[in-house]
């Protein structure tokens, strides 16, 4: 290793490459790891987790609504959006604190540039011009928000510049029917905004399961959120007070702001992957091995620049794996099967496994257990809203394929259910399993009717 200046250079500080920086040096390895904008990349600075934040934020209103039923008498209650993002980035600047020192801590060498590939060993950094050369480079440059080529698309937003709007949109139109779509839009309704969420397709949230997708949408629209399917918008106007998104149906919405949320691009544009000979999945995406190396043996990827599950513990583990990999004798590989995931609407989606579709597509014979109820909390409150649980099992070997879960709590349920599941845990297991009383995760050890096909 000693012709190299070092053994490892990570282009990108996110989350996924942050870890392998850190385990790399922990092993170790001489590492530089190369930031050009924050260090925490779209998690800690502009994803999951200023967006938890603001939907910790929108739920309030529903608390104080519910809490009247309870006997409470909530008087005065404002919400003032300036001190949320104040409070929000000074969070994210202590978080951006903590992943520097834990890197640099860790011995790593964080350079604030942003730095081109020049070839299979060699990396310069713009803003020195300085080149130097590792035995490794990992890319973990994440991704970016695409956009929609329509007229006035500069008018729009993207979850980047909602992070930090000066004011909270009074009215807002949400292009997409995806995570970031569907989150967007209910914590815009909680804080008080008018909702108008475009999709495409004839249901959001494709991929996941039907009953849940069709669930979800239901308790949107009964929160107030115009949800309107196979539409799209097709231009935007600026009306000087406000802005027009004129949809293909014909109509025209007026609105504070008009947000774009129609997927994520892998960063690969730019950064020399080119000049090394790496190769490019389809998708734009590094295409990597199950090792996550491209098609040039010193170059890794890692993340959503992967192209792989676009999650910050996948592509967590995905660092850690080349870390331990190329420099700890600990060679591993991440397993994608059944990563747990959840979408922070309201109400909330927990989700591990496979759908009812995707278990069908298999062509094992699949039973299926599903339960609506009224939770608990809302006898009193009186909120209309119900839960959504459902298992799908594989008849021959019953074994549970998926747990899908719509209600509050739904994603802290569905991390622990991921334990059974990723186990090869059976129905009978979670029959076997005594119910915690009252919750609502009971509920998945007490399923004994199967839904007739
Ligand atoms: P998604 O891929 O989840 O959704 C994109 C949405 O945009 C889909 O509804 C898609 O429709 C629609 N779309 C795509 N292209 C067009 C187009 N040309 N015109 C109109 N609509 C279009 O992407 P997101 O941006 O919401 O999120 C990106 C990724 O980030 C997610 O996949 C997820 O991995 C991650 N994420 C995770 C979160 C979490 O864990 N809670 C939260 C936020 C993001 P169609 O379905 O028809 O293709």
């Amino acid at each position: 290793m000693a012709d190299f200046d070092l053994d490892l250079f990570v282009i990108g500080g996110g989350s996924g490459g942050v870890r392998a920086a850190r385990i790399a040096a922990t092993h170790g390895a001489r590492v530089a790891i190369a930031e050009e904008y924050r260090m925490g990349g779209t998690c800690v600075i502009r994803g999951c987790v200023p967006k938890k934040l603001l939907v910790y934020a929108s739920r309030f209103a529903h608390e104080f609504e519910d809490a009247a039923g309870f006997g409470w008498t909530v008087e005065g209650a404002k919400f003032d959006w300036p001190t949320l993002i104040a409070n929000k980035d000074k969070e994210i600047a202590r978080l951006e604190a903590a992943y520097r020192r834990n890197v640099g801590g860790a011995g790593a060498e964080i350079i604030d540039s942003r730095v081109v590939i020049e070839g299979p060993n060699t990396v310069r950094i713009l803003k020195t011009g300085a080149t130097l050369n590792a035995k490794y480079i990992l890319v973990a440059t994440g991704g970016h928000p695409s956009l929609l080529d329509i007229p006035g698309k500069e008018l729009g937003i993207t979850s980047n510049e909602a992070f930090h709007l000066k004011e909270l949109p009074r009215r807002i139109v949400i292009q997409g029917g995806g995570f970031i779509a569907v989150e967007f839009a209910c914590l815009f309704a909680g804080l008080g905004s008018k909702v108008t969420l475009v999709h495409r397709g004839d249901e959001i949230l494709r991929g996941f399961d039907d009953d849940l997708r069709a669930h979800v949408r239901g308790e949107m629209v009964a929160r107030g959120i115009d949800v309107r399917l196979n539409d799209t918008i097709q231009k935007i106007e600026d009306h000087k007070t406000h802005r027009c998104a004129f949809l293909s149906d014909g109509a025209a919405i007026e609105a504070d702001q008009v947000m774009l949320a129609v997927g994520r691009s892998p960063n690969t544009k730019n950064i020399g992957l080119e000049a090394a000979g790496v190769k490019l999945a389809p998708s734009g995406a590094v295409a990597v091995d199950e090792t996550s190396r491209s098609n040039v043996p010193s170059i890794y990827a890692i993340g959503d620049v992967s192209g792989r599950i676009a999650l910050t513990p996948v592509a967590i583990r995905e660092g850690h794996a080349v870390a331990d990999t190329l420099f700890g004798n600990k060679p591993w590989n991440v397993d994608h099967k059944n990563v747990p995931s959840a979408v922070f609407s309201e109400p909330e989606i927990g989700t591990v496994g496979l759908s009812e579709v995707a278990a069908k597509k298999t062509g094992k014979h699949i039973d299926i257990y599903r339960t609506r109820f009224k939770p608990m909390k809302a006898t009193l409150s009186g909120r209309d809203t119900a839960i959504l649980m459902k298992l799908v099992v594989e008849q021959s070997t019953e074994k549970v394929l998926g747990v899908h879960i719509v209600g509050e709590g739904a994603a802290e349920m569905a991390q622990l259910a991921a334990i059974a599941v990723k186990m090869g845990a059976t129905k009978q297991d979670f029959d076997n399993t005594v119910a915690l009383h009252p919750t609502a995760a009971e509920e998945l050890v007490t399923l004994r009717n199967k839904v007739a096909d």
